[in-house]
């Protein structure tokens, strides 16, 4: 190996300076398919339908409340749940009918699922010798993942001698020692604290784009899902809400449940007539630059960020309200504010724009049409 420069002092720097490129392993994401899945656990049904496509070496995350049915996807296309009916495709072939060890499937589960009576050399190699790899092989691949992972030199220690983190660090080791062209990960950063879930999500990254693998991660963190995702799938009851780029889904929520799921935000009762919105609560009436949805009920979806607060009237997309809350975030302050109607409403500045503002001010609230995105709520 001999590539000690590649990683820096500070444990939590990202593992590999900027210039490193090399990749090692798979080299190769290969692409998956889901086409009409459905699993039923007795009589009631986690995936319904469940079709999408994941590309070569895509970094795909699963995002969606427990219980919504992203791990039944996970364990679907790794072999561990049978499914009922469709098909599953890796690398344009089905697998479905096969085990789990010839999908060539890495997999990360939340809990870590480590061998506690082995040390962390033979649980990374494990993988390995269940494929039969001859052993000085395993170890030397097995040295190479814990090397990836900042584990060098730990390989002797037993999974209860390691904090958590490390015990995580392990698990990916273990999932990517066989070079795994598809590696999946379910909730592997959930039983950590923020500071070191935050660092181990650029790990995450990097490890990715050293090993070339397509990743399918799942997470119920919306946070997480736009950090580290070239495209999130907001899972609802086992069926797709919808599927697009961390930015897509930020500004261009389709229905209520995503638009509320992903950051914080307003949404605002809303009826439509002809090209106009009309928005009773705030006394305003406006002509958004698309209108979408046909007879579900709807609703303005307007981001915190997008609000601009004033002390005296004068523009020409404006509401009054009173402040409620502020709340201080370093670099910009969040404001809760009530309109004569009654609902809350959410905005932020920056921090000197918003520093003279005190609970039960008067001011008035502008935005520009078309920063505000229609949502429908679909049950
Ligand atoms: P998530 O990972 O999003 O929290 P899961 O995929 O684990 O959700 O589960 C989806 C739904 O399927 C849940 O309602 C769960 O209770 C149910 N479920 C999952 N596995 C089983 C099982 N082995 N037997 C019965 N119900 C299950
Ligand atoms: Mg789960």
């Amino acid at each position: 190996m001999g590539q000690e420069h590649r990683y820096r002092k500070d444990e939590t720097q990202p593992i590999s300076s900027p210039v490193e490129t090399s990749r090692i392993g798979a080299d190769h994401g290969v692409p998956i398919a889901f086409r009409n899945v459905t699993k039923r656990f007795g009589a009631f049904t986690a995936l319904d339908g469940f079709s999408m496509t994941i590309e070569r070496g895509e970094f795909l995350t699963i995002l969606g409340e427990s219980g919504s049915g992203k791990s039944t996807i996970l364990n679907a296309l790794a072999g561990f749940v049978p499914i009922d009916s469709g098909e599953i495709s890796i690398d344009g072939k089905a697998v479905h009918a096969l085990p789990p060890e010839q999908r060539g499937v890495g997999m990360v589960f939340q809990n870590y699922s480590l061998f506690p009576h082995m040390n962390v050399a033979d649980n990374v190699a494990f993988p390995l010798r269940m494929r039969g790899v001859q052993k000085r092989e395993a170890r030397r691949r097995s040295e190479e993942a814990l090397d990836i992972v900042r584990l060098s030199g730990l390989g002797h220690r037993f999974p209860r001698e390691l904090s958590g983190g490390q015990q995580q660090r392990v698990a990916v080791a273990r999932a990517i020692s066989f070079h795994p062209p598809v590696l999946l990960m379910d909730e592997p950063l959930g039983a950590l604290d923020l500071k070191l879930r935050e660092a181990l999500q650029f790990e995450i990254k990097q490890i990715q784009r050293r090993l070339g693998c397509t990743v399918v991660y799942v997470t119920h963190d919306q946070r997480e899902a736009m950090a580290l995702s070239d495209r999130i799938v907001v899972l609802r009851s086992g069926r797709i809400e919808q599927l697009g780029s961390s930015a897509d889904l930020y500004d261009k929520p389709r229905t209520k449940f995503v638009a509320d799921f992903i950051g914080q935000t307003n949404v605002i009762p809303a009826t439509r007539s002809g090209r106009q919105v009309i928005l009773d609560h705030l006394g305003l009436i406006i002509t958004p630059p698309s209108i979408t949805g046909g007879d579900d009920p709807l609703f303005l979806n307007l981001r915190p960020e997008k609000l601009t607060a004033r002390r005296a009237e004068g523009q020409e997309v404006e509401f009054p309200a009173t402040v409620q809350e502020t709340v201080f975030l370093g670099d910009t302050i969040s404001v809760s504010a009530m309109t004569p109607s009654g609902i809350a409403i959410y905005f932020r500045q920056p921090r000197h724009a918003a520093s003279g503002l005190s609970p039960g001010d008067a001011i008035w609230l502008s935005f520009d049409p078309s920063d505000a995105v229609l949502v429908v709520d679909v049950p």
